[in-house]
């Protein structure tokens, strides 16, 4: 049984609330990590296929994420683990005069922002990714900056550090209340104990809305489900993640990427959205994105799949994350509705949360914050979600 004290008790270790964990205690808070899963990263991070990108149309996201490739980047050289990063950029195809619009006024902010992010003719792209099909192809926007890493890896690396650095974590623990007295955090109940805290930060990824519930707030987080899977390894030919928006009958878009091991992870967002938790794969999923790949890049027709999967996305009305301190209870904090950004939003946010905690806020991170309130109107949606 737990009485300990901490500063900061996070809910959930997954892509969100790992970083979290250590970047506070990176600046000397003393942070415990309650997860109900085996080890770190069991919720929606496994799920992810690890693209980081920071061509975004929003300042908060594209913040946030550059400073997550700046992490990622350097992890290795800086940690020695390995967390597969590749910097293979990000390529998204317009074969419509639709998508080259919608991709086209995208580079305005996002050349405002100073991203290093571009649009190619057929030619240009063909020489990036030359195994595109051509017929059709008006061109893209090449983001040679972007990249990939294992989610996984990347967690655990994260998880490996902040216990060094001397965060604690439990394992195997579910969340089952947040005790408020006079309107302040004293402490988080779990299944097995009760650890006295100044400040319990929702990171729960999809489940971040029953957190709410304890302490009687409702986050409008609501998960839906995406599929993906991983092909058998191949010689290496594909250095960015590509993306295709086109909506077809079934679903919105995929993304796919080649793995270090010479694998091709996949992703597809289905249409309409399959809202709920369930996670058991569909058997309609991989023919209609197998037939979707193979019409993209023909060479990927013998390839054959050696596992598929679903994931969760924690949705928010607009398609942005909701984080920020809770103006009803002293000392609760909400880093949720990552979306289908959570990976590549993660170890950034952790940081601007620990700056946060330790008061020691930024006029950028204002910025974020105020586009990222829990408290916003939910009028715009972004157009890449
Ligand atoms: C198929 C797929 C592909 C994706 N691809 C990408 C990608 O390429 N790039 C990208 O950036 N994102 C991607 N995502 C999205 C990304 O996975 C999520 O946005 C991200 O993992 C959410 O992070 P999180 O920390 O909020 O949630 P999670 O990583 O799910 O962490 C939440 C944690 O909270 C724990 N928890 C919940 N309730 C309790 C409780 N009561 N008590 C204790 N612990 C609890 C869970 O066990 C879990 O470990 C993808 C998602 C899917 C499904």
């Amino acid at each position: 049984m737990g009485t300990r004290h901490y500063d900061v008790a996070v809910i959930g270790a997954g892509s969100v609330g790992t970083p979290t964990a250590l970047a506070l205690a990176r600046a000397g808070v003393e942070v415990l990590v309650v997860d109900s899963g085996p080890s770190v990263g069991q919720g929606s991070n496994k799920a992810a296929i690890g693209g980081v990108r920071a061509t975004h149309s929003d300042p908060a996201k594209i913040r946030l994420s550059l400073r997550t490739i700046e992490i990622m980047s350097g992890w290795q050289e800086t940690y020695g683990q390995n967390i597969e990063w590749k910097s293979g950029g990000y390529v998204f195809v317009a074969y419509t005069p639709h998508e080259e619009k919608v991709l086209r006024d995208l580079l305005v902010p996002q050349h405002a922002y100073g991203l290093a992010i571009e649009w190619l003719d057929t030619r240009q792209l063909l020489d990036i990714v030359p195994d595109l099909n051509p017929r059709g192809l008006i061109g893209g926007t090449y983001s040679p900056h972007d990249g990939h890493c294992s989610p996984l890896l990347a967690c655990h690396a994260f998880y490996e550090e902040a216990t060094r650095l001397g965060a604690a974590f439990r394992f195997g623990e579910r969340v089952t209340g947040v005790e408020v007295q006079g309107g302040r955090v004293q402490a988080l109940e779990t299944n097995k104990g009760v650890y006295g805290a100044d400040v319990v930060v929702n990171a729960a990824g999809p489940w971040a809305r029953e957190m709410g519930v304890l302490v009687g707030l409702d986050h409008p987080v609501r998960p839906d489900s995406h599929e993906a899977g991983v092909t058998e390894p191949v010689a290496h030919f594909l250095d960015p993640m590509v993306v295709d928006i086109r909506p077809a009958p079934g679903s919105s878009n995929y993304y796919f990427h080649q793995l270090a091991s010479g694998q091709l992870t996949f992703c597809i967002s289905p249409q309409p959205p399959i809202m709920g938790e369930d996670c058991r794969e569909t058997s309609a999923f991989l023919p209609m994105v197998a037939r979707r790949m193979v019409d993209l890049m023909p060479r990927l027709a013998n390839l054959r799949v050696r596992r598929t999967w679903r994931g969760l996305y924690p949705m928010t009305p607009d398609g942005s994350p909701l984080v920020g301190w809770a103006r009803e209870i002293e000392g609760y904090m909400v880093a949720i509705g990552m979306c289908g950004q959570g990976v590549m939003l993660g170890p950034g946010l952790g940081e601007l949360l620990a700056r946060m905690i330790t008061g020691r806020l930024t006029p950028d991170d204002h910025e974020i914050l105020e586009i990222l309130s829990p408290y916003r109107e939910f009028a715009v949606q972004e157009t890449l979600k």
